[in-house]
């Protein structure tokens, strides 16, 4: 299995050195050269078995080989015992033809969890085979960060520094980073906003000295082994509701756009995927681009729902490199035209054709997603997270319009976001068992200022890697 780039011009690369790239050093994203095709009968014989075994053979085909079968098996298996549910990601049923796909049974309590942990295994893993250490280095705005520490936490070949605006994430965010007292991860709190620190890691990702001093790699969602891990639960939860026999939908709330582009490779494998439905909160540029074919950044808007307060979705290039045709010199003009003007158009009608067979767009606000919970709990019973609730708000007005299930995923647990829970229903979420004591937990992690050198110094003094 070899991949290319979104935009054409950087080499062709093995799943081994993919996953240690991250972004193509065109700055495209790296896409399967093909995809591996699923029949009928190979969806069929998925039926009764474990979500682990599900992984395996939805992962498999795009190692190529370059993994040896018992190690992926075993990275699988070690990387879902840390979950607190044995299905991994259960289907709980809402209505006659609608579905909740829990993702958010992980350590950290957020769908990410279920890509993070395969990552950080994978990549440990390559490291140590190549002899090789690396610095992992992220900004996070809570959920990217505590799903990172949660899967580095431990790893023998990488050294973890994630960077978190001071005060500006939740408690409970802020605890499930700075409570891994293990010797690999090095929390930062920055004095100033997320943006800020996003500034100062891409400056240090620009700093080519430094960043081959360290081995600097990222872990963000355009990394292809995450898409490739949330590729598995399309295929578990479709075939847990009667593929290949009958398609059904996925409504997914969307930020960066891995999740759902995860079911559109899914799609692409042969699973009969019907409509792929974006959901996205006021920050909506997907929603527009799929309307009126003008993909247009603006501020973003902070919301109940942080996670998919987004500028731009980094993945989206992903789709739009199949509906171009695949050309990559396309794309790379278009995303010059993005950085350049802050916008671009679809380069053809048929283009825009052909995101519009795959998905359906719809945005929340803010009001409508408080009622959603409310209305949720009490037709259901059911505590959702205001994540989750911009999901089912869009499901709930697209019903009548689409001919099969609807599978809402549900992307965090109600406890992550207890005020926005409290505030539509008076009730307020409670952790699981396991996470019951995290507020007493010791925490361990270093303040600084928003200054780029103050991050390098701190790393430089920090890492094994020194000298
Ligand atoms: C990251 C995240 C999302 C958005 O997922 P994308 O892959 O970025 O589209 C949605 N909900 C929660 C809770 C998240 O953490």
């Amino acid at each position: 299995m070899r991949y290319i780039s979104t935009r054409g011009s950087a080499p062709e690369l093995g799943f081994c050195d993919v996953l240690l790239a991250g972004l193509a050093n065109d700055g495209g994203l790296y896409v399967p050269e093909t995809w591996p095709q699923f029949a009928a009968a190979d969806i069929a014989l998925l039926a009764g078995k474990s979500y682990e075994d599900h992984a395996f053979e939805v992962i498999r085909p795009f190692v190529g080989g370059e993994i040896p079968d018992a190690d992926l098996e075993s990275m699988i298996a070690q990387a879902y015992a840390t979950f607190g549910h044995r299905a991994v990601a259960p289907l709980v049923q809402l209505g006659s033809d609608h579905w909740l796909l829990e993702l958010f049974h992980g350590p950290t309590l957020a769908f990410k969890d279920i890509a993070m942990q395969l990552l950080a295994r994978f990549i440990d893993y390559e490291l140590a085979r190549r002899g090789e250490r690396a610095t992992i280095v992220g900004a996070t705005s809570g959920d990217t960060g505590a799903a990172a520490v949660g899967a580095f936490r431990g790893r023998t070949a990488s050294d973890l520094f994630i960077l978190h605006p001071k005060g500006r994430v939740s408690d409970v965010q802020r605890r499930q980073m700075t409570t891994a007292l293990d010797d690999n991860v090095h929390n930062i709190a920055i004095e100033g906003t997320f943006d800020d620190c996003q500034s100062i890691v891409k400056a240090l990702f620009n700093d080519g000295e430094f960043r081959q001093r360290f081995r600097m790699s990222g872990v963000n969602s355009i990394n292809w082994a995450r898409v490739m891990a949330q590729m598995v639960y399309y295929f578990s939860a479709a075939v847990s509701l009667g593929a290949p026999l009958r398609p059904v939908s996925f409504c997914v709330p969307t930020g960066n756009f891995g999740d759902i582009f995860a079911g559109y490779g899914a799609k692409r494998m042969g699973l009969p995927v019907d409509r792929l439905i974006v959901a996205t909160n006021v920050n909506d540029i997907l929603a527009r681009f799929i309307e009126t074919g003008r993909y247009e950044m603006g501020d973003v808007v902070a919301t109940m729902s942080p996670s998919m307060d987004i500028q731009v979705s980094s993945n989206f290039e992903r789709v739009l490199f199949d509906a171009h045709d695949r050309d990559g010199a396309k794309i790379h003009a278009l995303m010059a035209d993005l950085t350049e003007t802050g916008r671009f158009e679809a380069a053809s009608n048929a283009a825009l054709s052909h995101v519009r067979g795959d998905f359906d767009a719809d945005r929340t606000d803010e009001e409508a997603t408080l009622r959603e919970i409310a209305t949720t709990l009490r037709e259901t019973g059911q505590l959702v997270d205001p994540h989750t609730a911009v999901g089912l708000a869009v499901a709930r007005s697209h019903k009548g319009r689409v001919g099969s299930p609807i599978v809402t995923l549900s992307t965090a647990h109600p406890a992550k976001f207890p005020d926005a829970v409290e505030r539509a229903t008076g009730r307020i979420p409670e952790l699981p068992p396991r996470l019951a004591d995290i507020g007493e937990r010791e925490e361990r992690y270093e303040v600084l200022p928003a200054s780029v050198d103050a991050v390098r110094d701190f790393i430089a003094a920090a890492s094994p890697m020194k000298d």
